[in-house]
This record gives C-alpha cells, structure tokens and sequence, in this order.
C-alpha cells in the first residue's frame, strides 16, 4: 500500500536558484527529447524509444554542463514521463480517439522532478533537512510524521514556493473491517453531498467567498495591458488566490472524507465519468475535479482503515424509487427537490439517491472504486 506526504521546503536565496537551474535543465531535457521523438518521426517515420533516448542522454551528459549536473535517475524518470506522455497518446489514437499530439513544455507547465529511488541524488537526514545532490541541506517543514517506508521522491514548484513529496510505502493493507454500518452518498451541485442516512454537507461558505474574489482578480487581469507590470502583479494575485482556494478544498475534502470513513465499513459513491462530462459542461467541470479529488481521498483513507468503497453506475440513481425500484413517468427534474412515487413513498430527492446508490453498492459484492474507474 502506498501513501503521499507532502511537506513545505525552505530553501536560502542560492538553494533557491540551484532548485530553479534543475527544474530548468529538467524540462530543457524534456523539450528536447520530445522534439527528437517529433523530428526522429517526420525524417525516418519511426519511433524512438525510451532506452534510445536513455542513451543519447549519457552522451550528451560528456558535452552539456547543465545535463551533467543533474542526478542520472532523476533524469531518467524525466525521459520516462516523456516515454509515457507518448505511450497514451499513441494508445487513445489506436481507441480511434484525436488526443493533442504531446506538447512542448512551458516554465509553467513543468514543476516537477521526481527521484525514482530514495536515497538515489535525495535523502531526508536526522537533522530534519532534505539532502539534494549538489543542491545541500534544505529546510523541511514537517508538520506531521511519514509513515512507512520512502520509495520515491518529488520535488515540486507551485507559485514560487517549492514542495516535496515522498511517497512511502506501507505494507500490506489491513483486513477488511465487514460493510457495516453502508452508507451511500450522493454528490451534488446544491448540497456537497447527501448521505443514505439522510445526513447532508454544505459546501463551506468562506469557499464562495473565495470563488467571489477569484473571479474578481481574473477580471481586474483581463483589463491589463500584455506585457506591462501591473499585469504581472495581477497574474500572480490571481496565481495565489487559485492555491489558497484549491488548499481549502482539499482540507475540506479532507475533514468530510475522515469522517465518512472512521464511521462506515462500506462506502457506496458514483462513477465519475470526469473526462466525459467536462468536456460536454465546461462550468461543471471544475465542480467535477473537485468530486474526483474528494473520491480518491476516500479511496485512499478507506484503504488504510480496510474500508470497501464500491463505484456504482449513476445511471438512473436520481430518477429511480429507492423503495419499490419503478422510474417516474415523468422526469425529475433539476428543481424539483422531492422524489414522490406511486408507491406511496416520499423523500427528500438526494436522500433517495444516495439510497439508490446504497443498494447498487451492496449488491456489487467484486467491484471496487478503481476496478470501476479504469473500465470508465
Ligand atoms: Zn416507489
């Protein structure tokens, strides 16, 4: 079982550039294999392969200063991001699909360096600081213990500050707890979500308040000259207010998931079909990442605690009678917040599909939420 931890570094002025140069070299190296594949293709009509690419790096590291300083796995892991960039797009052409061919990178499309095997270039030491090869001793906030063993190491830049994150292993996953006490959830647009039990979350409120601001800041943006100053201030008000509130949800998500998951011993939720629907809806589309991310924080709490959650077709879930099964004659409709059958039964409308949801959940016994999610 695998968990992340991420922990707030605090370079000096010089750790800082060198962090900056890598981060530099790293994508120069990506962009530059990205266009050996490109041309490699067009001159011969082949393909490159990553060992190719793997080789040509351990030459170019005779003559390149800045390719010689980098850590040789770490590099690696850059050229295999490549590899595997390629390796999905090649995969949804075959799936008759028109994915975007793998695009150059921009300074801020590439915040990332891992290191594939700790103690590999990157080392956490007794004094609390992260060893970095030929970067020294930074600072490390960390604010809660790592659990488990490390097996992988990211260095991350997000709004000029810098992260890392180490991914540790855990061991074997716990038994499963047994499914009771189920609950089923339903997510939505006026409520967060709404439990089986009849329990509902709001989303919070300082999260419209932020949503306010942000739009706001993006305005003010869009009336700056290009390439003046007070642009760039605007830019980076807006850059800041879009970490704050993305902090927010995931604490959010984070609070809601724990309790969901230290009170059930199964958990019944919705396959989201992200991809589908945000390209279909753009204004739903970021309440749909925000589900997603929300699903997979209790995917991975419910692994720890041997927790089930099952994935379950939303299809008809809204529509259908939790008590007797029959589809209205007329479709619900968005506004209409009572679910009323001909059975007799009447229910909130959330209520009754979180129990829809419920029932589906119990009566798939294999399927977990992952199975689900890579058939989607
Ligand atoms: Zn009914």
């Amino acid at each position: 079982m695998r968990k992340a931890f991420k922990y707030r570094l605090y370079p000096n002025r010089p750790q800082v550039e060198a962090l900056d140069a890598m981060l530099g070299a790293h994508r120069r190296l990506y962009n530059l294999a990205l266009r050996d594949r490109r041309d490699t293709y067009e001159t011969e009509r082949r393909s490159v392969s990553y060992g190719e690419q793997s080789g040509r790096f351990k030459e170019s590291r005779k003559v390149l200063p800045s390719f010689a300083a980098l850590n040789f796995s770490s590099a690696q892991a850059t050229l295999r991001r490549l590899d595997k960039a390629f390796k999905a797009f090649f995969r949804r052409v075959k799936a008759g699909e028109c994915p975007g061919y793998p695009r150059f990178r921009g300074e801020e499309r590439f915040r990332t360096v891992e290191f594939p095997s700790y103690g590999d270039g990157c080392k956490l030491k007794d004094n609390g600081r992260l060893y970095i090869q030929r970067i020294g001793h930074i600072k490390v906030k960390l604010h809660r213990p790592i659990e488990g063993r490390i097996k992988t190491v990211s260095l991350k830049r997000s709004c000029g500050k810098w992260y890392v994150v180490f991914s540790c292993d855990l061991g074997d996953a716990p038994e499963a707890t047994g499914d009771d006490p189920a609950v089923g959830i339903d997510l939505g647009l006026k409520s967060f979500l709404v439990t089986s039990d009849g329990a509902s979350v709001e989303p919070p409120r300082y999260y419209r308040k932020a949503t306010k601001k942000l739009r706001r800041a993006q305005r003010s943006l869009s009336r700056k000259r290009k390439g003046s100053k007070r642009r760039g201030k605007a830019r980076e008000k807006v850059a800041r207010l879009h970490e704050k509130t993305a902090n927010q949800r995931r604490d959010f998500h984070h609070k809601e998931a724990r309790k969901l998951v230290d009170t059930h011993g199964l958990i019944a939720c919705e396959v989201l079909n992200v991809r589908g629907i945000s390209r279909s809806h753009l204004a739903k589309a970021t309440h749909d990442a925000g589900w997603a991310q929300f699903v997979n924080i209790i995917v991975s709490k419910a692994e720890e605690a041997g927790v089930r959650v099952v994935a379950v077709n939303p299809r008809n879930t809204t529509q259908a009678c939790s008590r007797c099964g029959a589809l209205p004659e007329v479709k619900k409709a968005l506004s209409d917040r009572v679910h009323s059958c001909g059975c007799g039964h009447t229910q909130d409308r959330d209520v009754n599909a979180a129990e829809n949801v419920l029932r589906l959940g119990r009566s798939l016994r294999a399927q977990t939420y992952r199975d689900a999610e890579s058939v989607a």
